[in-house]
């Protein structure tokens, strides 16, 4: 166990070393202002928002490709979870391995229940399916994760709600892997805004990063994307909330932004 935790610590800080260039870089445009228009003028930002499925994941940057929500929906009450799934027009949904949104739902149950679902990897498959019976769309299955520690140190709260973060798209662009929460297809701004903070907390945490996030100076980015023609969606919206999390987080969080392309 102790040896694991050593290994760990050292693929850790490979991981955030090798995305060391790209936020340093990202540090100073964020003092200039010049975030949001650099991203904006990145050679093929277009095929970013051009999404090959609309099954729901988790809002794990692990578990890439399509829309995302935490758990997905594990979190909310069933009825809003039923609603997002029918906005977004989702045509499946995923549940993951070590699910940390999942782990919370299974916290708050009875003991019986969690004694029934023996841990939260059967609950967070348990609730996935049967929320895609609700919805009469097919589940798709428990996907597995690697590694077993988080690598992002962003997160896209996604006001255009066609952002796709598969890795291979991301590293032809340029970008680094990133936890998404498809903000779009929330009713209300209350639940989006957990599942961002709850993006934060385990990037900054044992799960994450941990005490590699440094106020001020290696912050995690949460980066908005708002939508071209939206007024609800719009990115001075977007941002005030996600300012709103930030705050919660004592400068190892900024907030910048961007418009979608269309
Ligand atoms: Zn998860």
């Amino acid at each position: 166990m102790g040896d694991e935790h050593v290994h760990d610590a050292h693929a850790i800080l490979e991981h955030f070393k090798i995305q060391e260039g790209i936020f340093s870089d990202f540090y100073k445009m964020h003092e200039r202002e010049t975030l949001g228009a650099f991203i904006e003028s990145l050679n093929g930002i277009k095929t970013l928002f051009e999404l090959a499925d609309r099954r729901f994941r988790c809002i794990n940057e692990r578990t890439p490709g399509g829309l995302h929500a935490a758990g997905p929906v594990i979190l909310m009450d069933e009825e809003k979870g039923l609603k997002m799934l029918e906005k977004a027009r989702a045509d499946g949904i995923y549940s993951h391995a070590g699910c940390g949104a999942a782990g919370l739902a299974f916290a708050k149950l009875s003991e019986a229940d969690r004694r029934f679902f023996v841990n939260s990897d059967n609950y967070g498959a348990f609730y996935a399916k049967a929320i895609a019976k609700k919805a009469g769309i097919p589940y798709k299955g428990h996907l597995q994760v690697e590694p077993h520690f988080h690598v992002a140190r962003m997160a896209i709260y996604d006001g255009s709600g066609c952002f796709d973060n598969s890795i291979a798209k991301l590293k032809v662009v340029g970008l680094p892997p990133a936890f998404v929460i498809s903000r779009r297809y929330h009713s209300e701004s209350e639940n989006a805004m957990i599942e961002a903070s709850i993006a934060a907390t385990i990037a900054t945490g044992d799960h994450g990063f941990g005490g590699l996030i440094k106020a001020d100076k290696t912050p995690f980015v949460l980066l908005v994307i708002g939508g071209r023609y939206s007024k609800e969606f719009s990115l001075s919206k977007l941002m005030t909330e996600a300012e709103e999390v930030a705050k919660g987080f004592k400068g190892k969080v900024i907030v910048d932004g961007f418009v979608a392309p269309f």
